[in-house]
Order: structure tokens, then sequence, then C-alpha cells
């Protein structure tokens, strides 16, 4: 068997160990004589594998019981529409910050249903800072408030949760959710795409404060209603079962693992080493303001660009792959989500040393 160190940014490296684990179940699960993907998702045998993986991911999350947890099916960009669908209660705006492409989107696609405040856009940086909790403009009749706190092709993130009032603040977490410990009382309504910290592709979850359901009009599809599933586990239809399955894995390996803090510890650890070789070097740079790093996403350029196919060539060489930066930002991008282990981290650092000692 060889696993390569695999940077994609979604979708993403998943633990060895769990991988391993499905491995195992993957013919019969649990002595049922079934594979999860040919469960019937309302027998008792997967209603047990939703019931644990919720439970899970309440734990790591410490989710407080007047949320609810959804997983549904569309990936992170059907929330882009079902949050204005469903949060807008009458009111006719909602406040976003844009800090770079994904709010971009999220914020194109609810001006099909509101009108759009943009509270506070970091375009004049180039999308390489976050705005201050003094530099948001909000406004306090605002259905709610809209930000991405970890932009993951610029490797953007916030360093603090931003303080709206009574105004629900909404978060698409996608890439940096169950990175580190948060407060989600803080928060009307976190989602996420599988595909980068969860699991595998084809789910998403949503945990939704229980006041804000219900307030969609009458005209929203059912499936499009936070309520159909709130109100039906997640089971109106059939959902990505064996998607929802594999996040259970994930949520078991993080508690075994030591929950949400010591995740936090070791990414901060890798994206700490990362960042640390391109400051001290005269080849890499990263444009991103220091308290604005990412840990998830460590994007760099190299100084001569021309350079780029070597290193990545190179890298590949070193089992380091899928390294090249998104096509709008150009150079290099590292993302490093859970199940990048540190020695992963490491061997690009010697990587990213050696190639500048002979080409930089
Ligand atoms: C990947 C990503 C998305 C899109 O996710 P899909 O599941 O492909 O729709 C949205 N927002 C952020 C921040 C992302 O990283």
């Amino acid at each position: 068997m060889a696993r390569k160190f695999n940077f994609s940014a979604g979708p993403a490296m998943l633990p060895t160990a769990v991988m391993q684990r499905a491995q195992q179940e993957m013919l019969d699960w649990n002595g049922s004589g079934m594979s999860v993907m040919e469960m019937s998702h309302r027998g008792k045998e997967y209603m047990s594998i939703a019931t644990k993986a919720e439970q899970d991911l309440r734990a790591v999350m410490d989710i407080p019981d007047n949320y609810k947890v959804l997983f549904l099916q569309g990936g992170a960009s059907s929330q882009f529409a079902m949050i204005p669908l469903n949060l807008l209660g009458g009111k006719q705006s909602a406040d976003y910050i844009n800090t770079g492409i994904w709010s971009k989107k999220a914020i194109a696609e609810a001006k099909r249903y509101c009108n759009v405040n943009i509270v506070a856009d970091t375009s004049h940086s180039g999308f390489t800072t976050v705005p201050t909790q003094a530099e948001l403009n909000l406004n306090p009749d605002a259905a709610y408030v809209h930000y991405t706190p970890n932009e993951t092709i610029g490797g953007v993130e916030f360093d603090y949760i931003p303080e709206t009032g009574d105004v629900p603040l909404v978060a698409d977490m996608s890439s940096t959710i169950l990175s580190r410990p948060i407060d989600v009382s803080r928060f009307g309504l976190i989602y996420a795409g599988a595909q980068k910290n969860i699991g595998p592709a084809g789910l998403a979850i949503v945990i939704i404060r229980e006041d804000l359901l219900g307030q969609a009009p009458e005209s929203t599809p059912a499936m499009f209603n936070y309520k159909t599933h709130a109100d039906g586990g997640s089971m109106y239809n059939t959902p990505a079962t064996y998607s929802w399955y594999m996040a259970g894995l994930v949520f078991a390996w993080i508690r075994e693992q030591g929950g949400l803090a010591a995740m936090g510890e070791r990414n901060k650890r890798k994206a700490d080493k990362l960042y640390a070789v391109i400051d001290q070097s005269e080849l890499y740079a990263n444009p991103v303001a220091a308290n604005a790093r990412s840990w998830m996403n460590v994007t760099f350029t190299l100084a001569d660009p021309d350079l780029d196919a070597a290193f990545l060539a190179g890298a590949a060489e070193h089992d380091l792959i899928t390294l090249k930066g998104h096509r709008s930002v150009g150079g290099m991008r590292a993302s490093i989500y859970n199940a990048m282990p540190e020695e992963g981290v490491d061997a690009l650092v010697a990587w990213m040393q050696e190639f500048e000692r002979h080409r930089g």
C-alpha cells in the first residue's frame, strides 16, 4: 500500500485509520451480512449508524441541545440558496461579509432572494485580510449576517467570531469545521460541505438553532426547507447513506484523537511550520496578513513562476501531490486538513527547503 501525502483542497485526504475501518466493514457491516451501501436507511442497522454519527458530532463540537444537526445533499453550494430561502422570514435584506471567492458565490445566490448588504469587503487588499469587528457595517434589521470563516482558495481565515447582537450569524465552515474548538452557541447556522474535513463528497452538514426553523415561505419546495429535514431526522428522502457513515467514522476518529482541542493544537503546529519556512525564505512568499492566515489552506507563490513546474514535479517524486494553487490565485496551495498527518507537512517542509537550496 502506498498512500501519498495529498494536499488537495477537496475532496481531500481522509484518515487512513478511517479508510481501513471502512475497508474491513465493506462487505459485512457488524455481522449484518450487508454493506452499509446496501442498507435501507430506515432499517435498524443504518439507524444506529446515523444516530451514532450525530451523537459523536454533537460530542466533538459540543453542540447545544437547542440546535438541530442536518445531514443533507447538494453540497455547501445548495446552502447558498437555502439560507436566504429559509432565514429571511419576511425581511428584505441580509448582511454579507465579502472576503473572497466563496463569499462572492454566496452573495450572488442570495441576491436572487433579497437585498444583499455588503457590510465589509476586503477586495481592496486583494482578499489578503479579514475585516475587524469595528469595520463591520452591520444593519440591526438584517435577517442574518453571513460570512466565510475560511476562504479555501485565498487561504484567508478569520481569527475571531463576528459579534452580531440579536441578528443570527451564519457561517460557511466548509473548509474549517472541526479544525479546532468553536463556540457553536455564537451562531444561528453553521454549514459545511463534507469533502474537506468531514468525509466523502455528497454530504453537507447544517447545524441550525431551532428557533430559526419554520420561517420559509409556503412556496418553498419541501426538499429546500430546513424544517422538512429537521422534522424527518434528515430522512425525508434517502440521505447520502455511505457518506454519512464515513462522516461518522471520522467523528469517532476525532474523539479517539483527543477531540477538537487536540486537532487544533496539531493543526496550528502544522500551519506554523509551513508559514515559518515561507517567511524565512527568499523564494517563497505568502501575501496574507499574519492574523488572517489560514490553518487549513496554506497558499504560497514562488518568486519565479517559471519554477512552478519543477517544484511540482519534484514534490510528486517525494509523494507530495495536488499542490498546484487554484487557477484564480496561481502558485501553490497546501491544504492541510485534519487527515493530513504531521509527517506530510514535515515532508513538504523538507522538500521546500531542498528545492530552495538547489533552485532558489
Ligand atoms: C468547497 C467549498 C464550497 C463548495 O462546496 P460544495 O460542497 O462543492 O458545494 C463552499 N464554500 C467553501 C468555503 C468551500 O471551501
